[in-house]
């Protein structure tokens, strides 16, 4: 394993130097194999679990590792915070996969650092393994996101109202550079190291934009944006409500970070939020796009103070100006044309696209009004094309609706076979479902044995094709969701 630490050659400013704070009993309770292959970690962990727990919790630092704790700032429900900073997390360094990919290596729940506020720095164990599940069943559906490699229990004890088994999250992503990592230098006029992060961002993320014309720090709040559009549609296009879509949680990179209080939707409403601490409906299922687009004004606002301190040249000021006013702007249209192809591949409209608005808005009104589970819904939708008791299914959920959609999705010049495949990669038949997950952590908490979380991730991962390891996993809640919260 050879770390490379480029974020600390940024300087001081960036971070504190922390090592974790160790515990008494270190022990992998879940471990990614795929992903330690494809990140070269180590063959296979057959004899090396316990080596792997000791470092994997931060008891011992691998050789080449610098650990850090990132400083960054950001906006909290709209409110902001300067100062956060990894507050429970270690960065241990960069790890370079077998494609010559950069990733990032943290350690979160390892311990207190300067920026925990009062926190305890540490994570309990039903928050750690929800995050391995649901951020590996977020990579497995498609959509951008940051995984875990292990999930070490620590033999010691974390208060969150009760007491609970303490666990550390080894989380691999791109970066963990957030929009409120550009707030952090903006807000206190620390031009020179924004400058740093703005073009370290650049070189890691969007090495592209270097070698073109115009303005770097306009191209960069470009391609955030476009990557920012994507993942919203992603998590929009599978149910996702990440539930604490904060400037501190919002990568650069366009990847999910921060599953906290993240939940699924299960029955279609835009004003699905779960989140215990969202009494406004903030971040609610429908609100993420507005919210994102908010998200990515805030980092235009940090970027401008690049060209504001360029006092040789104002006419490049007022164009930067003019040009992140116009991509904020254009946020909505750019969104929305994303968003109506991602739904017409969700009801089979293969295309041409931007025309199906009107029809991809009745259709999920109807989900709404009929309360309809999105997930099962657009599965069956899918089924149903082949199979006659969906068929009949759908028919008793949508009434006239479903002859309406199967008139023009029949309408179309493809067959039968190909409508439906086309459907199939827009449509999961397995999700982690807020009831599955909470029965899986559970479960897993009151034996101590990681069983019950391997079987529902074994169904997680193949999300596209219905098997008997998916099958006791579609099912949405009885009580559909209804005393459903989740918790930082
Ligand atoms: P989050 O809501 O998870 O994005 O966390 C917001 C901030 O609180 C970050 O700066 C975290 O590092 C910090 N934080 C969250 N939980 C803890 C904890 N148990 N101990 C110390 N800091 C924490
Ligand atoms: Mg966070
Ligand atoms: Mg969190």
């Amino acid at each position: 394993m050879q770390f490379d630490n480029t974020y600390i050659n940024l300087g001081e400013s960036f971070f504190e130097r922390a090592e974790p704070v160790t515990v008494v009993e270190p022990s992998l309770f879940l471990w990614n194999e795929l992903l330690a292959q494809q990140l070269n970690v180590i063959d296979s962990i057959q004899g090396n679990a316990e080596e792997l727990a000791v470092f994997l919790s931060g008891n011992q630092i691998f050789s080449g590792s610098i650990p850090i704790a990132l400083a960054y700032a950001g906006h909290q429900f709209g409110h902001y915070n300067p100062q956060l900073g990894d507050g429970r997390a270690h960065l241990l360094g960069e790890l370079i996969d077998v494609d010559g990919q950069r990733w990032d290596l943290q350690l979160k729940g390892s311990g207190v650092t300067r920026f925990s506020r009062g926190g305890d720095g540490r994570c309990a164990i039903g928050p750690a393994i929800r995050e391995f599940i649901m951020s590996e069943a977020m990579h497995a559906l498609g959509v951008p996101t940051s995984r875990c490699l292990a999930v070490t229990t620590t033999g010691e004890y974390v208060y969150r109202e009760e007491a609970h088994l303490g666990a550390v999250v080894s989380r691999v992503a791109s970066s963990h550079i957030r929009v409120g990592s550009f707030q952090y230098f903006a807000a206190t006029g620390d031009i020179i190291s924004l400058k740093k992060l703005a073009d370290y961002t650049i070189n890691r993320h969007y090495p592209s934009i270097f070698s073109s014309d115009g303005n770097p720090y306009v191209m960069l709040l470009d391609k955030v944006i476009e990557n920012q559009i994507r993942l919203i549609v992603q998590w929009m296009r599978v149910g996702f409500i990440h539930g604490v879509m904060n400037t501190d949680n919002t990568a650069v990179s366009g990847e999910t970070i921060d599953f906290g209080p993240c939940a699924m939707m299960g029955d279609y409403d835009p004003k699905a939020v779960f989140s215990s601490i969202d009494r406004q409906g903030r971040y609610a299922f429908g609100n993420q796009p507005h919210i994102a687009q908010w998200n990515m004004a805030r980092l235009a606002e940090s970027l401008l103070q690049l060209g504001e301190n360029d006092t040789s040249n104002k006419d490049c000021d007022s164009d930067m100006l003019s040009s992140m006013q116009s991509l904020i702007n254009g946020f909505s249209k750019r969104f929305k044309q994303e968003y109506v192809e991602m739904m017409s591949g969700k009801v089979g409209l293969i295309e041409p696209r931007l025309k199906n608005e009107a029809f991809i808005d009745s259709f999920t009104q109807q989900l709404k009004e009929r309360r309809l589970d999105y997930t099962v819904c657009f599965h069956l939708l899918t089924k149903s094309i082949t199979c006659k008791e969906a068929e009949q299914q759908m028919l008793a959920d949508l009434g006239e609706h479903y002859f309406e959609w199967k008139k023009r999705v029949v309408s179309q010049r493809y067959t039968d076979v190909e409508i439906q495949a086309f459907m199939r990669d827009f449509n999961p038949v397995v999700i982690p479902r807020n009831h599955h997950v909470e029965n899986v952590i559970k479960e897993c908490e009151a034996s101590g044995d990681p069983k019950a979380a391997i079987l529902f991730l074994n169904a997680l991962r193949h999300p596209y094709h219905e098997s008997e390891l998916t099958q006791p996993f579609q099912t949405p809640a009885e009580d559909h969701d209804m005393n459903y919260k989740t918790f930082c």
